[in-house]
């Protein structure tokens, strides 16, 4: 079977663009239950909404009931499972045993993945589990490559690995920094990234250090393209990108990038150096720090760690699709970054290679022709090569 992409999904917005965009599954949380509280997550309207619209492309739909829970969090805890196993969500993924056991019990048709906030990094804690039969392991972050071939020669369940996103200064799940100095708590969602502060180190009264990072800024982010050809060969179930406060047009271009390299190992038995080109093309549109290949080549030095600043923010986000007209051939779209007339444009096509063209001329809601784009958030109507949809993005 083939390995599935799975893309995050902070709202139904982006579910529908990640869907569009290429994902084999989106994974995201409700309003109860799940880390990620601050992302506006689904309400149960929405979770039907989403589970009919990803099935209707084929593609699978996994809810996060990943809290480590406290005896209050069981409250209506069955029932919400029952609702998802009656719109047909096809996983949950739960950090706990208890809620594991809950699930099966209450709602059996809905699989179990077991979060990466458990950890799991060995092949002792993988037949755990198998023991368990829950029905997936999101293996930890913190998993070196060496460690996930030893893994899938034992593993008699999938297992799904991350590939792309923001990693934690500590082990996913077991870090408590942000509790400590902001009441806000990492495993309900509301971590405060507080490794990524900037600290003063005293001693009594005396300054021993400052304008120094203690934990550094954090970690540098996640990002694994030329790992994709070796993950695929020890047939990993999934392959994941962390993310769900990402915008839609990160989880596009993201997306892009790894759907190219899986379709071409799929079609040609290997990745070449051109597809890796092309990938880090669309993964670096939507960078915004350093990247380094995680835990795979081994456990990282200070190499994996942020010591300034510097961010690559990339500008090119131009606008987004918000509808079209085929007997005009025209858009109408949402400005996010400066262009002018007469720049050159770039379609990101959700199907196939990205269409460039020119802008020979725009107009304003009140049909005035407009010269520059600099206001975000206006809305312009431009003629386009190609047809276009309400999820697609235009970029420089
Ligand atoms: S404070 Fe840093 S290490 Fe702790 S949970 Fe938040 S991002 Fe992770």
């Amino acid at each position: 079977m083939r390995t599935e992409l799975l893309a995050p999904a902070g709202d139904l917005d982006r579910l529908k663009t990640a869907v569009i965009y290429g994902a084999d599954a989106v994974y995201f949380g409700g309003k109860q239950f799940s880390l990620r509280a601050r992302a506006s997550n689904f309400s149960l309207d929405d979770i039907k909404e989403a589970v009919e619209f990803a099935h209707s492309y084929g593609k699978r739909v996994y809810v996060t009931v990943n809290i480590i829970p406290h005896n209050s969090d069981f409250n209506g805890l069955e029932e919400y499972l029952r609702k998802l196993e009656e719109f047909n969500v096809d996983a949950i993924i739960c950090a706990s045993q208890a809620i594991c056991d809950l699930c099966k019990r209450v709602a059996p048709k809905l699989e179990v993945h077991i979060s990466t906030q458990q950890t799991t990094l060995n092949s002792y804690a993988m037949a755990y589990w198998t023991s368990k039969k829950v029905d997936r392991i999101v293996l930890g972050r913190e998993v070196t490559y060496e460690e996930l071939q030893e893994i899938m020669q034992i593993a008699e369940i999938p297992v799904e690995v991350f590939i792309h996103g923001g990693m934690c200064a500590n082990f996913s799940g077991r870090c408590t920094i942000s509790n400590v100095l902001t009441n806000r708590d990492a495993n309900r969602g509301g971590c405060a990234q507080s490794c990524r502060w900037n600290y003063h180190l005293y001693h009594g009264d005396d300054l021993l250090d400052k304008d120094e990072y203690l934990f550094s800024l954090g970690s540098k982010d996640m990002s694994t393209p030329d790992y994709i050809e070796r993950l695929l060969k020890v047939n990993v179930a999934s392959l994941k990108i962390e993310g769900r406060m990402k915008t839609a047009y990160y989880i596009a271009s993201i997306l892009k990038g790894y759907r190219l390299l899986i379709d071409s190992y799929y079609e040609n038995g290997k990745v070449s150096e051109e597809d890796l080109k092309k990938a880090d093309y669309y993964l670096s549109l939507a960078a915004n720090r350093d990247t380094f290949n995680g835990f795979y080549p081994g456990v990282p030095d200070e190499k994996g760690q942020l010591y300034n600043f510097i961010t690559t923010a990339s500008q090119s986000f131009i606008a987004n699709v918000r509808s079209y007209d085929a007997e005009t051939s025209e858009a109408i779209i949402e400005v996010r970054n400066h262009f002018e007339v007469n720049d050159e444009l770039v379609i990101m096509n959700p199907n196939g290679d990205d269409v460039r063209f020119t802008v020979k001329e725009m107009f304003d809601e009140k049909n005035e022709p407009v010269e520059v784009a600099n206001k975000p958030m206006q809305l312009l109507r431009i003629k386009v090569p190609v047809a276009v949809n309400e999820y697609t993005f235009i970029h420089k």
